[in-house]
């Protein structure tokens, strides 16, 4: 396992989100909201297996977060640390106090925020003492808070949900539009791109969105927008990416400098397949 700050969004999306880092030779799986099997196969992707992970953070309880970490806690037994909400429902799971500073070894620590959504639910801040990611899916809106708990990470994984107008114009009821475009719901590609150029100027490298709904955005649609932003800005120095359901990203080293990376094209596996244009 390598010692630097690294990290792979395996799946995201309503249809289940995990994400893998690694952190001062340490692997933390966050969010398991797939079934064991297919966790394991999404490491595999990138090189990994179940016994590289050695703790599980858990950011909120709803099901596309959590459904697999009974099946993934009878594979591995590893520590459980949840946001309140979940950590009852989980036998073992540690709840954790937001603001926290989790320690698990060597330099690497963790601190758990609070976010609007329509439940408990944590962002959190993963430090190896030297560089900084942070992550943030289910939430309504970015306040000031939230932003001042972003801001100095290398890197940030991002909720990019919906644009506006597919929202409002797509087939989803009146009350699920209204519970997704409110204030405890879930980001637009709008909210994520004002955050986005809110972060710039805070040595902000790598910006992957997330969560995107297959009905109401696509990962063109989320990066054209947030780019257009950045660059409007005069913000020029952020690698923007989308993560996607059923596939890893590719893995994103903190605090990699800006010029060390050509293009931003996917490819996954040894294939290389292209999924759709970056630029
Ligand atoms: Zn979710
Ligand atoms: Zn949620």
């Amino acid at each position: 396992m390598e010692a630097i700050l690294r990290f792979s969004v395996l799946s995201s999306g309503s249809s289940g989100n995990a994400t893998y880092l690694e952190a001062g030779g340490r692997g933390l799986l966050v969010d398991a909201g797939l079934s064991c099997r297919r966790l394991r196969g999404l490491l595999g992707r990138i090189g990994c297996d179940l016994t590289d992970v050695s703790a599980v953070l858990l950011t909120h309880g709803h099901a596309d977060h959590t459904s697999g970490v009974r099946s993934f806690l009878r594979e591995r037994e590893v520590p459980v640390y949840a946001a309140p909400g979940v950590a009852e429902d989980v036998e073992g799971a540690a709840p954790v106090d937001a603001g926290e500073h989790l320690d698990l070894g060597g330099d690497v620590s963790v601190t758990f925020f609070e976010v609007p959504h329509d439940a408990p639910t944590y962002g959190l801040r993963v430090s190896d003492g030297e560089r900084v990611s942070a992550l943030a899916t289910d939430l309504g809106e970015v306040g000031p808070e939230t932003l001042r708990l972003l801001r100095g990470a290398d890197a940030v994984v991002l909720e990019s949900n919906h644009d506006p107008d597919w929202l409002r114009r797509g087939p989803y009821s009146a009350d699920l539009k209204q519970r997704v475009a409110s204030a405890r719901g879930h980001l637009s590609n709008q909210q994520a791109a004002e955050a986005a150029c809110a972060l710039a100027p805070h040595g902000l490298k790598d910006l992957v969105l997330a969560h995107l709904s297959k009905t109401n955005n696509s990962p063109a649609r989320a990066c054209g927008t947030v780019r257009k932003a950045l660059k409007g800005a005069g913000h020029t120095g952020v690698r923007v990416r989308a993560a996607i359901a059923g596939h890893p990203t590719p893995w994103i080293e903190v605090g990699e400098p800006i010029e060390s990376r050509e293009e931003y094209v996917y490819r996954y596996g040894e294939a290389g397949v292209r999924l759709f244009d970056l630029e």
